[in-house]
Order: C-alpha cells, then structure tokens, then sequence
C-alpha cells in the first residue's frame, strides 16, 4: 500500500511544508458501549505548519484523546484527522505507524523511559527501529542530547537522572528523527514550575530551530504563553482555538 505513504521529501524541510498541516473534520471519539463517553465531540480543527500551540482545558475535556488522535496512536469513531491531505485514520496500521515514526515525535508525563537504557541508548532507539546503523543512530543521540543540554549525562540511567533532565531525554528521543510534528501530552506535569519552564524553554528552541510545528497540552498559564496561540477544550469541544491564516514561519 505505497499510495499511504507519507515521506518527506528529500532536501525539503518540514518548514517547506505551506498551509494546514493537520486537520480535523468533524472527529468524534467515543469511549465504550454501554456508557458511552463522548471524549471528542465533532471537533473542527486547523493546525498550521510552523505553529507551535497550548491545549488548554479542565481535567476529562478531551485534551489526551485529541493528541493520541494526532499522534495516530488512535483513530476516531467518526471523522478526519488530516495530515497534509492523507487521512490518518484511513490508514492501515502498518503505515501508521511509518507516518509516526518517521513524522511525529511524542512526548509524554511520566517520561515512558526504558529503564535498562542508557540516556543515549533511548534516545538512538528510535533510529534503530528506522533501520540507522548503530554508530551512526548513536553519534546523532549524543549530538541530540546536546542540543537539549545533556552532554554529560549519555551514558545514565534514567533513574540516576532527575525529572527535567528524564523529559530532556524524552525530548531528544522524540526529535532525534527530525519529525515534523513535535506533540507533547502534559511535558511539565510531573516538574516543578521553574523546571517546567525549562523544559518548555527546551521544546521552544527545538521549534525555533528546526521549524517543527508543535502541540502541547497544558494546564500552566505561564507555558502556554510561550506558544503561538491555544486551543481551549470543554466537554470535548472546541471553546476557542486560533484564527488560522495559511502559515509559514519564514
Ligand atoms: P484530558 O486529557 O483533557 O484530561 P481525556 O482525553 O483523557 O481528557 O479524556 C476525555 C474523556 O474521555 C474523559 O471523560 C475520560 O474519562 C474519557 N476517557 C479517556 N480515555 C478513556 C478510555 N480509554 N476509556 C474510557 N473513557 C476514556
Ligand atoms: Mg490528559
């Protein structure tokens, strides 16, 4: 099935990529059977390439079913989730997971970090999988870390390193393969406020830098003001999001 497939093109940079990058059209996700849960009702939604937003909204009002919808972890009941034109959903399982490996990187809570690993061994896992040979999946996981600010931390185990310095890890993990999508589900919920800053201080550079277009659930005001703009959620609705014009960073 070729004709799923979305690859980057060679020598094109995921800032190249002009108008909405991500769509919803009408996603609805509706949890169980008997007493249903409504978890996404209907949503309408454009992500453009380039942005980096805040999901905002009261505890149950959707925001992690929204992201594991982008992330292609999960499908709707009904609807479209698009992206750059090819409905995610519409995918066979074997291509989604190609888009989410070699598109989206994800970043979650609680780190989701393999503890026999080393810092660098977790971050070069993804390149692994992607079939890039081990010397060469381990010089770009150092390289990665420091951009993070990791350098001297390669070679730890994750439980020898604090909570920021876990999401630094999760962080170059997720961006190691240069996706152009960078979700992050509650990055800052398991930090202290001033390490949380940090942390999105460190997503905001990996945005800056590279032009990933970024998605990051919050409950913090103060993180949220580092995004371009918010998407408020409410019962699993959109309250507010914002007024997308055809986007391109630079
Ligand atoms: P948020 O991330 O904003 O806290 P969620 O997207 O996790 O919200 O959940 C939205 C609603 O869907 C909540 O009512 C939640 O209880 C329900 N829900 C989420 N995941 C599941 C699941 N796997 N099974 C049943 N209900 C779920
Ligand atoms: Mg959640």
């Amino acid at each position: 099935m070729s004709g799923g497939r979305i690859s980057r093109q060679k020598g094109r940079h995921p800032w190249d990529i002009i108008g909405s990058m991500i769509e919803l059209r009408r996603a609805t996700r509706v949890y169980g059977a008997a007493r249903a849960v409504t978890a996404l009702d209907g949503v309408d939604l454009t992500i453009p390439a380039g942005a980096m937003l805040a999901v905002m909204g009261p505890s149950g009002s959707g925001k992690s079913t929204l992201l594991n919808l982008l992330a292609g972890l999960d499908r709707p009941t009904s609807g479209q989730v698009l992206l750059d034109g090819v409905d995610l959903a519409a995918l066979d399982e074997e291509a989604r997971t190609r888009v989410r490996r070699d598109r989206i990187g994800i970043v979650f809570q609680f780190f989701n970090l393999l503890p026999s690993l080393s810092a660098a061994e977790n971050v070069g896992l993804p390149l692994l999988l992607a079939g890039v040979p081990r010397a060469r999946a381990e010089s770009r996981a150092r390289e990665t870390l420091a951009r993070v600010g990791l350098a001297l931390r390669d070679d730890h185990l994750p439980d020898a390193l604090s909570g920021g310095e876990k999401q630094r890890v999760a962080i170059a993990r997720a961006v190691v393969t240069a996706p152009s999508l960078l979700l992050a589900d509650e990055p800052t919920g398991n930090l202290d406020s001033a390490t949380g800053e940090e942390i999105l201080a460190v997503i905001r550079k990996i945005h800056v830098e590279t032009g990933t277009t970024v998605v990051v659930v919050t409950h913090d005001d103060r993180i949220a003001a580092h995004c371009d703009g918010v998407i408020r959620l409410r019962d699993g609705r959109v309250e507010a999001a914002p007024v997308v014009a055809a986007a391109s960073r630079r």
